[in-house]
């Protein structure tokens, strides 16, 4: 059951307009969203007394709620329904209205704000892909984007001579409207203008009044070193052109990356996989491992088994924003068994194998067919 309006703002049945208002102005300072910021208790509150406010303060919807009280679903039982806006879920409405009011007490900038974001241009998004080497090094891109431009034939004012626009008599020129009940007041986008705030008698030729064209622009980018799959770069102002010549949005290069044969990334670190021979990886060796710009001489210690994992530090991705940071290269060995050799070699084998007894110097071996020929 919801609490009684006069309860909300903790005021008499007989209390005064000024009253009212006092004691509501008490409670949404005390309530505001500004103040509470992550508590739900307090945004329900500053719910209820807006709402309680919105009803209270108008005299009509007062005496109607003085006459009838609620109605069986909880709502306010009033043919007019704008107040019920004030409790709307959408909790960024109340915000809206309400920064209208109480601007000046809160000392936010919200009004101007509100203006401004509803003429900004759009975000845009580009999705870019890159190879590993301008990972590596970074790269300057220039990229071809169709987007909204102010029109230069009118400099966005939407009028070919500059003498037929007239400021919309509706908004006043501020492309909103404000509707008032009682001491509340909120506004909405002017219908006559579409918001813009002006009407234009002679419309520019070239963007038909809407002091906007489309065209493709090039826009130069800079990818910095360590991008990832996924990271987004934010060009400011490169967007889509606002209204009346109102801030431009901004545009957005999202980064994928090529795949590349033989070269894995997770993270900042590279991973590589390399093939050496048994005798190599049985005596160790230094070996020239690729990199995806140039390569790295590694020492292969003797005796690596195959599966072997070596981490040369710093020779992976650059890390994003760290200068001269790096992550590290991950090497996987695998040791390759000869598939073909002539006698000789083989023969070299079987003596090293009896060197190490894995073959006993006895009658069996040596009159095997195949040993026979090395051993006459
Ligand atoms: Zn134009
Ligand atoms: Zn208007």
């Amino acid at each position: 059951m919801k609490r009684d309006y006069y309860e909300v703002l903790g005021v008499n049945k007989d209390a005064t307009q000024d009253g009212i208002k006092s004691a509501y102005r008490k409670l949404a300072l005390k309530y505001h969203p500004d103040k509470n910021p992550n508590n739900k208790d307090a945004e329900e509150k500053f719910k209820e007394i807006n709402e309680a406010y919105a009803v209270l303060s108008d005299s009509t919807k007062k005496q109607q709620y003085d006459t009838f009280g609620y109605d069986s679903d909880g709502n306010f039982n009033s043919q007019e329904n704008s107040y019920t806006r004030y409790t709307s879920n959408d909790f960024s409405n109340v915000n809206d209205i309400f920064g209208d009011i109480f601007g000046d007490i809160f000392g936010s900038t919200t009004s101007n704000n509100r203006k401004n974001s509803r003429m900004k241009g759009d975000d845009l998004r580009y999705d870019l892909e890159i190879s590993y080497l301008d990972v590596m090094n970074g790269v300057d891109i220039s990229l071809d984007i169709p987007k909204k431009e102010t029109c230069s034939f009118c400099d966005g004012s939407g009028s070919k001579g500059n003498f037929g626009k007239k400021q919309c008599n509706k908004c006043k020129g501020t492309g909103q409207v404000n509707y008032s009940s009682g001491f509340f007041s909120f506004a909405k986008g002017c219908s006559q203008c579409n918001g813009k705030g002006i009407i234009i008698n002679d419309p520019c030729y070239e963007c038909n009044g809407e002091g906007i064209v489309k065209k493709r622009k090039t826009i130069k980018v800079k990818v910095p070193p360590g991008v990832d799959e996924g990271t987004s770069l934010k060009v400011s102002g490169s967007g889509n052109a606002g209204l009346n010549g109102s801030q431009s949005g901004d545009l957005y290069v999202v980064i994928h990356l090529k795949k590349e044969i033989g070269f894995r990334r997770d993270g900042n670190n590279l991973y590589t996989d390399i093939s050496i021979t048994f005798t190599q990886a049985a005596i160790g060796f230094e070996y020239n491992v690729n990199l995806v710009e140039g390569f790295v001489k590694i020492k292969i210690p003797q005796g690596t088994q195959t599966g072997t994992i070596l981490r040369i530090h710093n020779k992976g991705f650059p890390i994003l924003g760290r200068k001269n940071a790096k992550g590290d290269l991950y090497v996987k060995i695998n040791v390759l068994v000869p598939k073909h050799m002539n006698d000789a070699q083989k023969k070299a084998l079987f003596e090293y194998a009896k060197s190490i007894g894995e073959i006993p110097n006895n009658e069996k071996y040596n009159n095997n067919v195949f040993f026979k020929k090395f051993f006459k």
